[in-house]
């Protein structure tokens, strides 16, 4: 029997950054209550769900305002407690509260109160046939014997693999390690669509159950799939940054695959980095992690240099194939066929004529990003974001890319009625319209958001690649991702002037990133591969010490600007963002918040409040507010102060706001 006393706390999904108290329920066994099982509970007029944290014997609400609970839903608990630990770590860095953070931890089915217990038998395949694993050459072989070698403890690895280096193969092998140790592993990927060879791999070489998590599955599948992670029925688990918070049996062993990729970090809500939470998980449970990449993020040559991870290199390609040479076209003075230059053209029929493939890539999907009125200028905008409409002439549709509002397309200018309204500028739509009149003889595959949006359509797309049913590929950064195209030879990258001007501090760390994966697309079999860029700024320092030099000079040269101008890793950033209707009603906000943090904290910059990158999206206006701090901890002990009381500002209904750390954008 419960005595009145016995107070449950309880972890509940709501912006407040507390726990709430409840009573038992008259049926409620306390002493079979575990942390971490899910209850029932009434909230305000509604019923939610939420996750068992304790039992106290007091409550700062006097006990007989408190409602008991409606039931308890598990037996066993969803949130083990290792992930408990996870994720309290993750509330608290990330200043987000705990209760949304355990109930976004679990599959949406158990946010729903499905049940836990064996309800979804799980389907689990696994191949009959072992493909043999290659022979691994000096530099594969000295990483694998490392990453082995640390099997029981907490270590770090970065390994800095050229595109086609074989770092896959080293996956491949450090994780039959780990299986043959009786444990499971857990590998971390960008987007799993975008990568369904290197899946076939894995399936391949391993006979154990695999699962992948991913937002491309239906609801039960995923939990399904998350069910036998928890009880250990599949030993290697293929996932998006969500699945860092997915229970395991016997966790060996974290692999995150393009580390630098910006999408393992959430950018809305709960704003999390999947790899930081991964690199907390291994240190928690005192196992290795592999962060893989051909061109890694700042922090973590960085962190290399501090001695918190060890480098693993992997400096050449494999087998024959060689890394691909550079070549800048200037295009200032260049008569562009609609974008393209001659020269480019030239290159593109010779390598279609010898039976290879060519990429090209633009990150602009539509036919063109505005259209504007000859006679008087006007361009159509988006009247939410103000921003100009994409037009997108397969459908006959302006879209807007920042807020997805449409409208029909329009056929006279609205300001003078004229009917001369012409494209301007070039996306990918529009480049294929261009290849193909060039090209009549060549098909062409288009890979972007648009021409991938029927489920299926992006797998047909890549085994026609893959099979030689294309000759030309036209893609977004969607194209320059991991692919592994043997008899693509020649990379173009159409405008490479796109991210020199941003007042972003990450930005010529993104562009190095895309432009050196997307040359890595070339050549990678035995016949050699070359890569155009075409740029109205050859001389840039930047892009010279990319081609020249190689992607490692290049993060030296950037970490010691970073180091100059005082930005992270050298510092360390939390950003405030707040939007309103009203433009003042966002400033005002920040405003309070600024003046909190000036008044009394000397280890503190403040910078803002500015409008945003974009200063209006859907018809919000908004701004953001810079907190930088020399040492993380003055940064976590402010906002710790902060957050309390901005929960009390007046104003705070009129905005949305929202806490960035370690933001890795400022739009
Ligand atoms: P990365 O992931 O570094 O871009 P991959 O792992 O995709 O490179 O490897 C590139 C190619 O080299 C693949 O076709 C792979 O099968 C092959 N490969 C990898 N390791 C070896 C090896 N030790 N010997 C021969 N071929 C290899
Ligand atoms: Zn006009
Ligand atoms: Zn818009």
């Amino acid at each position: 029997m419960a005595t009145q006393s016995t107070v449950l706390k309880i972890a509940i999904p709501t912006p407040l950054r507390r726990y709430f108290d409840y009573l038992p329920a008259k049926e409620t066994d306390i002493g079979q209550l575990k942390p971490g099982v899910r209850v029932r509970v009434p909230f305000g007029r509604r019923q939610l769900i939420g996750i068992f944290i304790g039992l106290s014997s007091t409550s700062d609400v006097s006990i007989d305002k408190l409602k008991p609970i409606e039931c308890v839903i598990d037996q066993e608990p969803v949130i083990p407690e290792d992930i408990m630990q996870l994720c309290a770590w993750a509330a608290e860095y990330y200043h987000y509260p705990m209760g949304e953070v355990l109930i976004g931890a679990l599959p949406s089915l158990l946010r729903q109160g499905k049940p836990a217990e064996r309800v979804y038998p799980t389907p689990l395949t696994r191949s009959v046939h072992q493909a043999a694993p290659f022979s691994l050459n000096e530099a594969q072989q000295r990483a694998v014997t490392h990453i082995r070698a640390a099997a029981y403890g907490f270590k770090a690895f970065l390994l800095e693999g050229v595109t086609g280096s074989g770092k896959t193969e080293v996956y491949l092998q450090a994780i039959a390690d780990v299986l043959q140790r009786g444990r499971q592993a857990l590998l971390l990927v960008p987007e799993i669509g975008l990568t369904p060879q290197a899946m076939q791999r894995f399936r391949e070489r391993f006979t154990v159950p695999i699962v992948t998590l991913h937002s491309g599955m239906t609801a039960k599948q995923r939990l399904q799939g998350w069910l036998a992670a928890t009880r250990g029925d599949a030993r290697v688990i293929i996932g998006t940054r969500s699945a860092v918070f997915t229970p395991f049996a016997d966790l060996g062993l974290i692999i995150i695959d393009e580390e630098h990729d910006v999408s393992f970090k959430q950018q809305e809500g709960f704003r999390y980095h999947g790899r930081d939470v991964a690199i907390m998980r291994a240190h928690f449970r005192q196992i290795p992690i592999v962060l893989g990449s051909a061109t890694p993020s700042l922090e973590a040559v960085h962190n290399v240099k501090q001695g918190r991870f060890q480098s693993l290199m992997l400096p050449e390609r494999t087998g024959k194939a060689m890394m691909p040479v550079f070549e800048i076209i200037d295009i200032r003075h260049m008569t562009l066929e609609q974008g393209i230059s001659s020269t480019l053209l030239q290159q593109i029929e010779q390598r279609l004529h010898c039976g290879e493939q060519v990429l090209l890539f633009l990150n602009r999907r539509g036919f063109s990003p505005a259209l504007i009125c000859h006679a008087c200028g006007w361009i159509p905008m988006c009247q939410r974001c103000n921003k100009p409409m994409t037009y997108h002439q397969r459908v006959a549709r302006l879209f807007c890319h920042h807020c997805d509002s449409q409208k029909k397309l329009i056929h006279s200018c609205e300001q003078c009625a004229s009917t001369a309204l012409y494209p301007m500028g070039h996306g990918t739509e529009r480049l294929e319209v261009i290849l193909k009149k060039a090209f009549p003889h060549y098909s062409i595959a288009r890979l972007d958001k648009d021409s991938t949006r029927k489920k299926g359509a992006m797998e047909t797309l890549l085994e026609g690649i893959q099979k030689g049913e294309h000759a030309i590929l036209i893609g977004t950064q969607m194209l320059a991702k991991g692919h592994h195209f043997p008899n693509v030879t020649l990379v173009a990258v159409i405008d490479a002037d796109g991210g020199f001007f941003s007042a972003d501090f990450c930005s010529l760390e993104r562009m190095a990133q895309l432009i050196i994966q997307v040359a890595g697309r070339a050549g990678r079999d035995e016949k050699p591969g070359k890569v155009i860029i075409q740029t109205r700024h050859p001389e840039h320092c930047f892009l010279q010490q990319l081609v020249n030099e190689n992607y490692q000079k290049l993060a030296e040269i950037l970490l010691k600007e970073r180091a100059l101008a005082a930005l992270p890793p050298y510092s360390h950033f939390a950003l405030f963002r707040a939007e309103a209707y009203n433009n003042n009603d966002a400033i005002h906000f920040l405003q309070q918040i600024k003046e909190r943090v000036d008044e009394k904290n000397k280890n503190m910059q403040t910078m803002g409040p500015i409008p945003a990158g974009m200063p209006m999206r859907a018809g919000r206006h908004r701004s953001q507010l810079l907190l930088q701090a020399k040492k993380r901890s003055y940064l976590h002990n402010e906002l710790k102060n902060l957050i309390p009381q901005i929960e009390k500002i007046p104003t705070k209904k009129r905005v949305r706001w929202s806490l960035d750390v370690d933001p890795i954008e400022m739009v």
